[in-house]
């Protein structure tokens, strides 16, 4: 018997009605022959609200306990989800992350999975109910509970889906698919019918807020075919699969944007060996996701300038770090820019196509967006522009690449 994993997002579930339309969905699933696992968010702005609560009590509150915080979010709902499926008269059974062995590492508001005790799953799965796991939470070695981040439900979901070898992993949301861009600020964007693993990769962790990039890593390794589709109609979605040969004729897949960026530039770092090395480790000890590194040497080599961008969220503690660090390596001075956002093309046709980026920076400067920072991989293109200019810059891309249009 095959296993479906199915996610419902906090839309998804936002009230009893919902709860019962995702119940029915699960248990269409079962009655069609399948074993069915449930991965449920907090319902609606639950979780939001536990951040803005947690900041009335302190601004800035320990990790560990905004985990203990924001996991109950998903209690509620698995809960709930287990009792509606048990009014519609068929078994279901609620875990949180500590109860399904979801193992995480330590790091508190970013936890990364290691490892995931299927037995439990499977046992109940024989015995003919539906198995209802807690989003986005997991639980340490020495059982302190922890969160993957905002929005990780979807790696539940697909990790889930991973471990039990599911036939197909199913993301509930309110879309009704991946589009060519966030449809909420280009309403011209398009919905994908498929897209390859590496595009939606990209475009996750490059800001297209409806998948959590670590579930992309884990289906792409895992091979778990993803869809991801509306919970309000029947539609089909969009499948994140493997590259297929024919997927290359389209060069732009897709924009993205990510607001909340800062750049962190070390000025008259001294030029020799070990320096970056030193920089960058303790940044990373500290948990800080960098994004992208930039380093220029000038003065005849002696000394370059550092920059790197990482997100809103962690910039005051990377600066703080970086003005320690001055002191300690000789760096003349630390500079932030809390105003930035990154917007970015993305597709894996830009390995066999030219001029992708003359179009994109031209599509910019026409449009009168000062471009302060370029980076590039072998299919994507990024540019560091002013926040202010964020979303007029995602709409002239999208339209520069002529995502509104249907692709030939
Ligand atoms: P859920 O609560 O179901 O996880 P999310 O809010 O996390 O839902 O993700 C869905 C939202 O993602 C959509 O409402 C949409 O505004 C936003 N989004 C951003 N980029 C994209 C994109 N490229 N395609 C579809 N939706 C996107
Ligand atoms: N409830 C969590 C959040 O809002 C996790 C999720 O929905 O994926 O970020
Ligand atoms: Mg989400």
């Amino acid at each position: 018997m095959s296993i479906i994993v199915q996610k419902f997002g906090g839309t998804s579930v936002a009230d009893a009605g919902k709860i019962h339309r995702a119940a029915r969905r699960a248990i269409r699933a079962k009655l069609d022959g399948h074993q069915v696992v449930l991965t449920i968010s907090a319902m609606g702005k639950t979780t939001d609200q536990l951040v803005a609560l947690a900041a009335e009590v302190n601004p800035d509150p320990p990790k560990r306990e905004m985990d203990m915080l924001l996991t109950t979010g998903e209690q509620v709902s698995i809960s709930l989800m287990a009792m509606a499926i048990a009014a519609a008269g068929h078994e279901a059974i609620s875990f949180t992350g500590g109860q399904i062995g979801m193992v995480t590492d330590a790091s508190h508001t970013k936890a990364r999975i290691r490892s995931i005790d299927a037995q439990r799953i499977h046992e109940h799965l024989d015995a003919d109910r539906i198995v209802i796991v807690a989003g986005f939470q997991g639980i340490t070695e020495e059982g302190a509970v922890t969160t993957l981040g905002r929005g990780g439900s979807d790696t539940t979901a697909v990790a889930l889906a991973a471990v039990l070898n599911a036939a197909l992993c199913e993301i509930y949301t309110d879309v009704d698919g991946v589009y060519t861009t966030d449809p909420r600020i280009v309403p011209q964007a398009r919905k994908m019918n498929q897209v390859s693993y590496d595009e939606m990769l990209e475009l996750a962790s490059l800001g297209a807020g409806v998948m959590h990039s670590r579930s992309i890593e884990f289906g792409k390794k895992y091979n778990v075919p993803i869809h991801v589709r509306s919970s309000l109609t029947d539609a089909e979605g969009t499948m994140i699969v493997p590259e297929t040969t024919g997927m290359e004729g389209i060069v732009v897949r897709g924009v993205t944007l990510k607001r909340d960026m800062a750049t962190v530039a070390l000025i008259g770092v001294p030029n020799k060996p070990g320096v970056a090395a030193t920089i960058f480790a303790r940044v990373a000890r500290h948990n800080i996701v960098v994004d992208d590194i930039i380093q220029n040497i000038y003065e005849h080599g002696h000394e370059a300038n550092i920059g790197f961008t990482t997100s809103k969220a962690d910039v005051r503690e990377a600066a703080a770090l970086c003005e320690e660090m001055a002191r300690d390596v000789g760096i003349r001075s630390v500079e932030v820019d809390e105003n930035v956002a990154k917007v970015s093309i993305v597709g894996i046709g830009m390995k066999s196509h030219t001029g992708v980026a003359a179009k994109a920076f031209n599509a910019l400067s026409t449009a009168q967006i000062n471009i302060q920072n370029i980076s590039t991989s072998e299919i994507v293109i990024s540019c560091i522009v002013d926040q202010k200019d964020g979303e007029h810059a995602l709409q002239v891309l999208h339209a520069a690449f002529d995502l509104d249009k249907a692709p030939d």
